[in-house]
């Protein structure tokens, strides 16, 4: 198994810059995780590079995991899996057969795709993982997304960048806003504030799920990484999931998202997908506007998913599939 020398020395801290445009009268800033110099980068390098520790401490020569092929987490999975040298297995449910350069990625670092009915995944994950043991292979399994407690500390970890930015150019954010999909992101954000203390209030934009199980699936996250800590530190209003602007869930989008992430193109050269980073900057807009947010700093984390920007790019002044 060879080594990946970013992840053993650590990412680096990822920069927060100020955006040029206007977003009310409040001051916009945006951490740009899509820049981690890894396979175009987003969230699911912070989390790989968590997980990547457990694959080097158990002696593996596969990783397996679920997920649309089409996904940041497939590609991002797939990449890691290429560079160590080892091979990976990825369990897509049929019914998404989209090709976007995703996709195509995960083909070109070796990955095997295996599409199964979304009813059938966890049998045919069971199975397979069975089958490869029995033939002496040794997988170790990430669950879809990153999600986990190894993707929550990636982003207990990033929470902690935004506080020492904070301490040293003296400003606080009064809102963080991102994209929340599987919760995992969001989950490691609040445990960060709970451990570590600040003033931003976190908002999860929903790109998919209602707010009922995608709240839910947060807590149970932040419940499952603070352990024992859980009852002490946790309250009901650290928690801001909102499902307002998910339109009719994942994947869907708007002619007034496609303007926004034009604009944010065009205003601050920032290259955001109409699936989770561009649905979510319009949610942030949009919510600032409804709650009358005036006058506070604005902090968005940018996720990452620059290769569904280039999928979608055509699509961008004529609203394309998916759209509504
Ligand atoms: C996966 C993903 C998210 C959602 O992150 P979760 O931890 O699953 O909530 C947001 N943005 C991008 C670009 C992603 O790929």
């Amino acid at each position: 198994m060879r080594e990946i020398a970013l992840f053993e020395k650590g990412l680096p801290v990822t920069p927060i810059e100020p955006l040029n445009g206007e977003y009310g009268s409040n001051r916009c800033f945006v951490k740009r995780d899509d820049l981690l110099p890894f396979s175009f980068g987003g969230n699911k390098v912070r989390k790989a590079a968590e997980f990547y520790k457990g694959i080097k401490k158990n002696d593996v020569d596969m990783v397996m995991t679920y997920g649309s092929n089409s996904s940041n987490h497939c590609r991002i999975t797939a990449n890691m899996a290429a560079a160590m040298g080892i091979a990976c297995h990825i369990i897509s449910p049929e019914e998404n057969r989209e090709i976007l350069y995703n996709t195509q990625m995960v083909e070109q670092f070796g990955g095997t795709i295996e599409t199964c009915p979304v009813s059938m995944v966890a049998k045919t994950i069971e199975n397979r993982k069975k089958a490869y043991i029995e033939e002496g292979r040794k997988p170790y399994f990430i669950t879809g997304g990153g999600h986990g407690n190894p993707g929550t500390r990636a982003y207990v970890k990033a929470y902690q960048e935004i506080l020492d930015y904070e301490k040293m150019n003296d400003i606080r954010f009064d809102y963080i806003f991102h994209a929340s999909g599987t919760g995992t992101t969001q989950a490691g954000l609040v445990c960060g504030k709970l451990l570590y203390g600040g003033t931003g209030r976190i908002i999860g934009i929903s790109i998919a799920r209602e707010a009922g199980r995608g709240r839910q699936v947060v807590k149970d996250s932040i419940r499952e990484y603070l352990g024992e800590r859980f009852d002490r530190l946790y309250t009901e209003e650290e928690l801001t999931f909102t499902d307002a602007y998910r339109l009719e869930g994942y994947g869907k989008y708007d002619n007034a998202i496609m303007d926004t992430i034009q604009k944010v193109m065009n205003q601050e050269g920032i290259p955001l997908d109409s699936t989770y980073v561009g649905k979510a900057f319009h949610g942030m807009c949009q919510y600032l506007e409804e709650h009358e947010i005036k006058d506070k700093n604005i902090l968005f984390i940018h996720t990452g998913g620059t290769p569904l920007y280039f999928d979608y790019l055509s699509s961008l002044q004529t609203c394309g599939k998916g759209c509504l």
